[in-house]
């Protein structure tokens, strides 16, 4: 279990990002937050990440505070420039954080490429990331973070850089190792039509400093049914 209690963030230059953010998510559950830019869905990300240490209130998780708790989370940002290592290949970037998991060296090797093979990249895997297109080292990412198998999947815009079809595959991938794993995720982004096929709610932030306007439910059938 998730808790945001009274979360609030004021960066060091004095601009407040959000106020007063109050939400509770289940284990397992996928909650979309949405809203327009600027709001503060990448600060409340960050601060449920333990990247971003907030200035009120709190993220807690399983009762304690995220700061004291050993990470057991992936983050997929939308800036995949940034996201590989450019001295490791495809393959040994995914495997890296498995690690973490006690995993020996051809575990880590083969749980990659499974990874790598979900999201379409299974020839890739011995490229460098620079020698993959945008879409691809995006994809390369989500990867890594599936392969984790973390408790928690927060993921910042992760489709900005794919095709259309390409997002939808993923989007089907992210909820069948959800349904196989039972890891709570946020997706933060600014598709509604993506908010709402994902999400089991869709959370929406506004105004600056961004505050939650509404909680939604999600009961429809899901659009490509
Ligand atoms: P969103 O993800 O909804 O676009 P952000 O969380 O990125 O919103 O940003 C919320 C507000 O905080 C914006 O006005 C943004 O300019 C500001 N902001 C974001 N990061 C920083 C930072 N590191 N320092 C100062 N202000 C920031
Ligand atoms: P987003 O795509 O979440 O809206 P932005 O494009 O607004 O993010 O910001 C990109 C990066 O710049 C982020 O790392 C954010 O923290 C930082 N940033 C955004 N606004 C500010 C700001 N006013 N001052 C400092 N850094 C900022």
């Amino acid at each position: 279990m998730l808790e945001i209690k009274g979360l609030g963030h004021t960066y060091a230059d004095g601009h407040r990002a959000v106020d007063g953010i109050d939400l509770e998510v289940d284990r397992g559950e996928l909650v979309s937050l949405v809203g327009p830019s600027g709001c503060g869905k990448s600060t409340l990300l960050r601060c449920v990440a333990g990247l971003v240490r907030p200035t009120e209130g709190a993220v807690v998780v399983n009762g304690e505070p995220v700061s004291d708790v050993p990470a057991d989370l992936a983050v997929v940002f939308q800036d995949y420039t940034r996201s590989l290592f450019p001295w490791l290949t495809v393959r040994d970037n995914v495997a890296l954080p498995l690690r973490r998991r006690g995993l020996g060296r051809a575990e880590r090797r083969e749980a990659a490429c499974a990874a790598l093979d979900e999201v379409g990249l299974g020839s890739a895997a011995r490229k460098y990331p620079w020698q993959l297109s945008g879409g691809m080292q995006q994809r390369a990412a989500i990867a890594r973070a599936l392969a984790y198998r973390p408790s928690f999947l927060l993921m910042d815009e992760p489709f900005g850089s794919v095709d259309a079809q390409t997002k939808e595959d993923l989007e089907d991938l992210i909820l069948s190792v959800r349904a196989g794993t039972g890891m709570t995720i946020l997706l933060v982004t600014h598709d509604i039509d993506e908010s709402v096929y994902v999400g089991d709610r869709v959370v929406v932030l506004t105004g600056s400093p961004g505050r939650v306007h509404s909680d939604l439910r999600v009961e429809l059938p899901s659009p490509r049914d």
